[in-house]
């Protein structure tokens, strides 16, 4: 509907600028490095690799981009390994707000598994309220310096563990209090997510919403699995869906019942180019699924997950994918309205993003291109698909 013709491609520093919504971003993979190495340094943790802020974040991308699991998941024991006392976490939190905002995010649902922070004795509760702490200062700081950004937490559990139950129970007590959803993640094989139905089914009791890592490295089987089986309201990833797209030599395209499925439902897709690049889950941008799924009207989104280990940020994601697709202020704007409209925050609270930040600010942003374009070319321009 809207990509074809209309060229208002954005500049990296529109596309800066540009109302960007967040739902798949881990707390513990998006550290600043210099703020590693000094959490590192007050709680005596040494085992880094490096000490040097600019080769720690060098280190931390290569590492994720090895190929070798082993290296990955070091990646992941570092930055929770300097997370564990209170002050730690509300830096982590606070500074994590402050750079999405600064990356011009205006709604963001941040994600953690709390039971990862309990090394220096904290308990589950005082992990979160640290946490919220840090999203709520950060959300004043960043408006103090002309940004405008909303933070909702998204509560973990880890799939090889067991405690998924009580970590959902978790979230629903601090709901309304700063978390807005529950997930669950960790390798897929071997960790069915129906290993946790009793989480979900406490949820769903409760009216809560949920998310679930699925369709990343595993392909279908586990994505119905997190829809069928469990109810989750978002998949996390869900790439593989593609598995089910047939795309035949004319063009012409075949959904099997599982993706026609997902799309009729308005199934949200949490994906994450770059981070499926580093797995292998795709090749290149361009031949990222997205830009089928996008085109096939899919409830794609497009988000971060790791920015520290995928060197990366929104900016850069969306940088990626107007130079492997041609995409405009008009395709980013859909992708940004796709994410306000599947947050798990209340309709109201949505609608009112959609109507007083995103719309606005892609407005403004195409009449300045319209403005640039006056003298050659009349474009017409669309709304959000
Ligand atoms: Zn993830």
């Amino acid at each position: 509907m809207t990509s074809q013709t209309i060229s208002n491609t954005p500049t990296p520093e529109q596309i800066r600028r540009a109302p960007k919504v967040l739902l798949h971003d881990h707390l513990d993979g998006g550290l600043r490095p210099g703020t590693i190495v000094e959490l590192a340094r007050d709680a005596g943790y040494d085992r880094l690799p490096d000490t040097d802020p600019g080769k720690l974040g060098v280190w931390f991308r290569e590492a994720a981009d090895s190929g070798s699991l082993e290296r990955y998941l070091e990646t992941f024991s570092h930055t929770v390994g300097v997370m564990q006392t209170r002050d730690a976490l509300v830096r982590v939190a606070r500074e994590c707000a402050e750079d999405l905002a600064e990356d011009g995010v205006v709604y963001a649902e941040v994600r953690y598994a709390p039971e990862q922070h309990l090394e220096g004795g904290l308990s589950l509760e005082e992990v979160v309220e640290a946490v919220n702490e840090g999203f709520r200062e950060g959300e004043r700081l960043a408006r103090e310096s002309g940004h405008r950004i909303r933070v909702g937490a998204l509560l973990t559990a880890m799939r090889h563990a067991a405690r998924a139950l009580e970590i959902a129970e978790l979230a629903n007590r601090y709901r309304d209090l700063g978390v807005v959803g529950f997930d669950i993640a960790g390798a897929e094989a071997g960790y069915p997510p129906t290993r946790h139905l009793d989480a979900f089914e406490y949820l769903k009791r409760e009216n809560n919403h949920f998310t679930i890592h699925a369709g990343e490295a595993f392909g279908l089987p586990s994505i119905w699995q997190a829809l069928q089986w469990c109810g989750a309201d978002r998949l996390g990833h869900g790439v593989r869906i593609i598995d089910d797209i047939q795309v035949h030599a004319d063009g012409s395209v075949k959904l099997g019942r599982l993706a026609s499925y997902v799309r009729d439902k308005r199934i949200p897709l949490e994906l994450c180019p770059s981070s499926n690049l580093q797995t292998g889950a795709a090749e290149s941008y361009a031949e990222h699924p997205i830009g089928l799924l996008r085109r096939l009207h899919f409830r794609a989104t497009v988000n971060t997950d790791n920015r520290l280990m995928s060197g990366t940020s929104m900016s850069k994601e969306f940088e990626h994918l107007v130079d492997a697709f041609g995409y405009s202020l008009d395709d980013m704007q859909w992708f940004s309205v796709n994410a306000m409209k599947s947050a798990f925050i209340p309709f109201d609270e949505r609608l009112a993003m959609i109507n007083d930040v995103i719309k606005p600010g892609y407005a403004e942003l195409k009449s300045e291109w319209l403005f640039q374009q006056t003298a050659s070319t009349s474009g017409s321009v669309d709304s959000e698909g």
